[in-house]
């Protein structure tokens, strides 16, 4: 009697593990490459081993007389199996919660049209930067793109066309930035660069390169009856950095803005920073 109790318990403690087999599998093909990953697959090689344990201890039971005392192993033996599938099953869960979580979050700061960042990020993103700028004393800059004329790209071949256009300027203009700049789209065809630990001089210069960039690329635009078009575009930026006057995240994008409110007052096609009466380095088309 004590024996089948003691194999029934064993042979339980068996098919429990192997069950905890399955999570741990699911949580190797899910997680990314790397040290945790590796990790459970040497928890894998354990269960394995304690099934060995278990099999090999299920056999010394036969023929054999046994007493209470005997139950012992086998009820550790079966507790054991149900913590180590509790444990993998609830690692499982946990990941994928944890990857939901991070899809949201992902979902939740990206432009679904051109994949960058939006505007909600953006504006906390602008936030934080701000305020680390200011505890350490670091410049910042931002920049506000908008392209120019583009309602005769709608105009002319469809508002498909335009949101073609907008994903590649997005792309066009992301190749020129660096790691840590912040790149999101604020509205229909406006974007936003948030660039940290940036000088006015440096972000001349970069908002310039972005601009002859989209000067320079082609655009194939398809039209309605599909036939493609080549077409050139370009935009304007305005400029704002911290500073006097503009030392806060309201005066900062209000600045940006009458930035390019004034690229585009003097024609377009051009980067502006609305208050320094300097020249800049680079090109006739920066005017500051
Ligand atoms: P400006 O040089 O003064 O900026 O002229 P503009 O034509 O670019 O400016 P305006 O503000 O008059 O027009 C912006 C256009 O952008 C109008 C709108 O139809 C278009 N637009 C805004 N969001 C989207 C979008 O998501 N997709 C497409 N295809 N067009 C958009
Ligand atoms: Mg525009
Ligand atoms: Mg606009």
């Amino acid at each position: 009697m004590i024996s089948s109790v003691a194999i029934g318990l064993v042979v339980a403690g068996t098919l429990i593990l192997l069950w905890a087999l399955v999570p741990v599998r699911r949580l190797i093909a899910t997680l990314p490459p790397g040290p945790v990953r590796a990790r459970w697959r040497v928890m894998a090689g354990m269960i394995l081993l304690f099934l060995g344990g278990y099999l090999a201890y299920l056999f010394s039971f036969f023929d054999r007389h046994s007493t209470l005392l005997d139950l012992i192993v086998p009820v550790v033996f079966f507790g054991g199996s149900w913590f180590v599938l509790l444990s993998t099953t609830l690692s499982l869960q946990t990941a994928l919660d944890v990857m939901k979580v991070s899809a949201l979050e992902r979902d939740a700061s990206t432009d679904s049209l051109t994949g960058i960042f939006n505007r909600r990020y953006l504006d906390r993103r602008l936030t934080d930067e701000i305020a680390a700028a200011r505890r350490y004393e670091l410049p910042l800059a931002l920049m506000m793109l908008d392209l120019d004329h583009f309602k005769r790209v709608n105009d002319s071949f469809g508002h498909q066309a335009g949101d073609k256009v907008l994903v590649e300027v997005a792309r066009e203009v992301f190749r020129q930035l660096r790691e840590t700049d912040v790149f999101a789209r604020y509205g229909g065809e406006e974007f936003m660069i948030v660039a940290p630990h940036t000088v006015l001089p440096d972000v001349i210069t970069l908002a310039e390169r972005i601009r002859r960039n989209i000067e320079q690329h082609v655009f194939r635009v398809p039209d309605q009856s599909g036939e493609i078009s080549r077409i050139h575009l370009t935009i304007s930026i305005g400029l704002a950095t911290l500073g006097p006057g503009s030392d806060d995240k309201q005066s900062l994008i209000r600045f940006a803005d009458a930035s390019l409110m004034s690229a585009k007052a003097a024609g377009r096609n051009r980067v502006m920073h609305a208050s320094l009466a300097r020249t800049a380095p680079d090109a006739d088309r920066t005017t500051t």
